[in-house]
């Protein structure tokens, strides 16, 4: 299959390509296309055999479900059998916006959409280019991260065609992604609402609007038996080709600590990555050194993770030896995907 690349930016849509690429959708076809969280792979939700597609292009574990992406709110009733009025309080805050929220789903939605589940993930994006494409292909698109599954995310359409290209019928390029993490996932099925991923949205945030809201114990349990309430959470999404390990400690301590790692892997003969930030990217002497970004600007260390990951498999370093970004705001976010890749493997200071 040739896959078609559309260009276009969020200022200036290309009316033409949104419609060509609603009509693939609408005749069962899949469009990878931006969000301002990361890039998704779309084909019409209500669809099964569009749904199973999805899974087959990823090469996703078909019990892993998919969010449906809305752009009115109209629609979401269609899709839920109710929305408890916390759930509105946030859509009204934060929709469209990086939220995905959980509800107990109504007949229509395909168990192939949501991975055999009773409940449906929805989420209605802020990116202009998104939410024409969901009105143009008919209101509810499924999209997972437009990557093959265990890669990183896509930041960029050169990312999604890496993975995607020839297997899917068009990528829709508007540049890059503006968060770089996948949304905020709120389930609102049981009694009272539960973070089951964090991201840009932080408890704090949701907390302002409807009050406590817990996280799911899932997350950060090192039991094996306390599993993550979302599929997706449990999977290792991701292992660099190099070997990843977090250091932690002081900045001091982790700039010698990192340096005497390298020291020793580099006279062994290996390659070595190392990821840090501005601040302290002229301390590292040797090794292949990427900076992510600045603490003064944290989304910009958001932004930039899953590229930065995806450059070092290009590299091919054996070893990666990574600073920690315990960051103030999205710190949860980025160090819970940061460590799902490292396979919680932690060096203290
Ligand atoms: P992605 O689309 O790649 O961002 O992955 C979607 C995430 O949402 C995965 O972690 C899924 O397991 C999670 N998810 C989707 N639908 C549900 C649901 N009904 N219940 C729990 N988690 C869900
Ligand atoms: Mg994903």
């Amino acid at each position: 299959m040739k896959t078609e690349i559309a260009l276009m930016s969020e200022k200036q849509l290309d009316m033409h390509a949104l419609e060509k690429a609603g009509r693939i959708l609408r005749q069962g076809g899949l469009v990878a296309f931006p969000t301002e969280t990361v890039y998704g792979l779309g084909g019409n939700a209500l669809d099964p055999a569009a749904s199973e597609k999805i899974y087959a292009a990823k090469g996703r574990p078909s019990d892993n479900p998919l969010i449906i992406h809305i752009a009115d709110m109209e629609n979401l009733r269609k899709i839920v059998l109710r929305v408890p009025p916390k759930a509105e309080n946030l859509a009204d805050r934060y929709w469209p916006g990086p939220l995905t929220m959980i509800f107990d789903k109504a007949a229509c939605v395909p168990y192939e959409t949501t991975g055999g589940l009773d409940s449906v993930a929805v989420r209605m994006p802020s990116n202009r280019i998104a939410l024409e494409l969901i009105r143009q292909a008919g209101g509810y698109v499924a999209a997972p991260s437009a990557n093959t599954s265990g890669r990183p995310s896509p930041t960029l359409a050169s990312h999604v065609a890496e993975d995607l290209s020839e297997r899917i019928d068009m990528i829709i390029d508007g540049g890059m992604t503006d968060i770089g993490l996948e949304s905020t996932i709120v389930d609102f099925t049981e009694n009272s609402p539960v973070i089951l991923r964090p991201g840009y949205l932080n408890q704090q945030m949701l907390e302002k609007v409807i009050g406590a809201v817990r996280i799911d114990p899932g997350l950060s349990s090192v039991d094996s038996k306390v599993r993550p309430k979302a599929p997706g959470m449990r999977y290792r999404h991701y292992a660099p080709r190099g070997e990843l390990a977090i250091v932690e400690g002081s900045v001091e301590k982790v700039v010698d600590r990192i340096n005497e790692l390298t020291r020793r892997r580099l006279k062994e003969g290996a390659g070595v990555g190392i990821i840090c930030t501005d601040e302290t990217l002229g301390s590292y002497p040797v090794g292949k050194v990427k900076s992510i970004g600045t603490r003064t600007n944290e989304e910009s260390i958001a932004l930039h993770l899953y590229q930065v990951l995806r450059e070092f498999d290009e590299e091919e370093v054996d070893y990666i030896y990574s600073e920690s970004f315990h960051t103030p705001r999205m710190g949860q976010a980025i160090m819970n995907r940061l460590l799902k890749a490292a396979g919680h493997e932690i060096i203290e200071t």
